[in-house]
């Protein structure tokens, strides 16, 4: 918990946004790009802030701010998820945003970005007190809102549940709409694969990346932060590829044992018991130490800013893998390159979620459902693909795979806004 807390407070030190423009401008000096294109995309296009006054379980009433912005709509509807936190503010979720743009336009979806959040512990409020301030949120943004206009999605601290309330919600003011937000069940017009997608989308990076580095799966081992739905998928998969997952994390701590960690046993133990606490399959380390071991692949999959100017010197991980969104400052990507780190972006790395998302708004609009190798097989060629365009960029402009990312995408911006002609 302590070291949650600390996450928390570098959290604050460092501006996401700041590290979204700061890559941003890096990429744009490095193609000359026109200057009316970098202040469209530097900013939002829309941010919205809503007040919802919600009645708690014991009968009082608490307002809980939430937050919707989309960052641009150039490219087709806004897309992004919604995060529910204690550490939610306007800066965070339009950072959020902006890194939704250049994910969906890297991966070629025809979507913009976007991204929600309400500031609220979901820990210690109860299912109703949940479903209450959901439905809250859902009528605060029913006008933004819209399948051919802003699609929300799960995001940390938010699952199928709440995707579920929202479609419900949406439905009673406008009919049956299933195609307004993704990442429901299945019994409601959920996509097959989806749960597992963005981990399976880190676990494909990942070995993209080291078959670019020529590691043999075999002998290398991995160390993830995080195990909510991206790092246990990812810790999971990564293990069925062969790689020896020699530590794993959650809020309450880190877990190390260099022989390997059972995955499959630590999630039996997460659905059981809540959380990684009382795991005995390793021994206690915190999140700093799990940062900092000497692993082969690093995969955060946490929150954002984990890893800043004053713990990078500190990795010794060849590969990063950012299974989270901007788990790594802006100031600290240089300290890591200099290191010789290969950093695998967030924008690419854990594109498989909402690639996935993109098929079921498309099986909701037709009506007509894939199995999940169907899904596989579509989402494959789409990751593999652009983490190829990303390699061979980084490559050709000697720079980091992140700015190579960043390169791919506004690129492609760029050609839609010039396309839109004059406004
Ligand atoms: N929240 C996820 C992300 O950051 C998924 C978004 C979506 O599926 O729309 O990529």
């Amino acid at each position: 918990m302590a070291e949650a807390k600390a996450n928390l407070k570098q959290a604050e030190k460092h501006s996401a946004y700041e590290s979204f423009l700061a890559r941003l401008n890096e990429a744009a000096d490095m193609t000359s790009l026109d200057q009316r294109f970098r202040d469209i995309l530097s900013v939002p296009e829309r941010v919205v802030t809503v007040n919802l006054p919600v009645k708690l379980d014991d009968g009082t009433t608490r307002v809980f701010e939430g937050y919707r912005v989309v960052h641009s709509s150039v490219m087709g509807p806004a897309k992004g998820g919604i995060r529910y936190a204690p550490f939610v503010d306007l800066d965070e979720v339009k950072a959020l945003a902006g890194w939704m743009t250049l994910k969906c336009a890297l991966v070629g979806l025809p979507y913009g970005g976007a991204k929600g959040g309400i500031t609220l512990n979901p820990k210690i409020r109860s299912v109703d007190e949940l479903e209450r301030i959901t439905r809250a949120y859902t009528r605060a943004l029913k006008d933004v809102f819209g399948e051919d206009s802003d699609i929300p999605a799960p995001d940390m601290g938010t699952s199928q549940r709440e995707m579920a309330w929202i479609f419900h919600e949406y439905s009673r003011i406008y009919g049956y709409t299933p195609g307004v937000v993704t990442g429901k069940p299945l019994h409601l017009g959920g996509s097959k694969g989806r749960i597992p997608a963005t981990g399976w989308g880190v676990m494909r990076n990942t070995m993209m990346a080291l078959a670019e580095m020529k590691m043999d799966p075999h002998n290398t081992t991995c160390a993830v932060q995080g195990f909510g739905n991206v790092g246990s998928w990812a810790a999971k998969l990564l293990q069925d590829e062969g790689l020896k997952i020699i530590a794993i994390s959650d809020h309450t701590g880190g877990y190390h044992r260099q022989e390997g960690i059972d995955v499959r046993e630590a999630v039996k133990y997460t659905k059981k018991n809540g959380s990684l606490e009382g795991f005995s399959g390793g021994k206690r380390i915190s999140n700093g130490e799990l940062l900092a071991l000497d692993v082969d692949v690093l995969v955060p999959a946490a929150i954002e800013n984990v890893i800043t100017e004053s713990n990078a010197e500190f990795l010794q991980a060849r590969i990063i893998v950012e299974g989270a969104n901007g788990p790594i400052s802006a100031n600290a990507d240089s300290i890591l390159d200099e290191k010789g780190i290969l950093i695998i972006p967030d924008i690419l790395a854990n594109s498989g979620g909402v690639i996935v998302s993109y098929f079921e708004w498309v099986q909701n609009r037709r009506g007509h459902y894939y199995s999940e190798e169907e899904i596989q097989a579509k989402t494959a060629p789409i990751l593999s693909d652009a983490f190829h365009r990303v390699w061979n960029t980084h490559v050709e402009y000697k720079c980091s795979m992140r700015i190579a990312a960043y390169i791919e995408a506004i690129q492609r911006l760029a050609t839609g806004i010039d396309l839109e002609g004059n406004f």
